[in-house]
């Protein structure tokens, strides 16, 4: 079920859980501000989440209640992720849904990165 973007942070949602290392992931990536890892069910052949440390539900609330060096650190680290497992010269999307039009289903902030495959156009039908 797609999640409400405007609710508060719940601390007991999955990725919450992974930061604080009661549930497990496949680590890729981690720095200050940042988590890098396999997404459980992956939809191409590259399926990687990339979470902000902090507590934000989504990118609206990262948008608007980030510290420039938490947003600083989280768009570099994507992008080193994403150099990182070779994806730049193939090409790579970048996504991020937000609330229930997005589609959202975990409350945490999470940029999906896919890559290994042509794409195909930027929305299904
Ligand atoms: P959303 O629909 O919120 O943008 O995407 C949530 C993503 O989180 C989905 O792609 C789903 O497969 C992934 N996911 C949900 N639970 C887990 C989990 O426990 N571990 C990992 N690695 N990914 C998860």
């Amino acid at each position: 079920m797609p999640i409400d973007a405007t609710q508060p942070y719940d601390d007991a949602n999955v990725f919450a859980r992974i930061l604080r290392g009661e549930l497990p992931c496949t680590r890729i990536y981690e720095d200050e501000h940042v988590l890098a890892f396999h997404d459980i069910n992956p939809q191409a052949p590259t399926h990687i989440l990339v979470i902000p440390k902090g507590r934000y539900v989504s990118w609206d609330d990262f948008s608007a209640r980030a510290t420039d060096a938490e947003i600083a650190g989280f768009v570099r680290a994507v992008g080193h992720v994403a150099r990182e497992q070779g994806l730049v010269a193939p090409g790579y999307r970048l996504l991020t849904n937000v609330g229930q039009h997005g589609h959202q289903e975990v409350p945490h902030l999470h940029v999906h990165l896919f890559g290994g495959r042509p794409l195909g156009t930027m929305l299904a039908s």
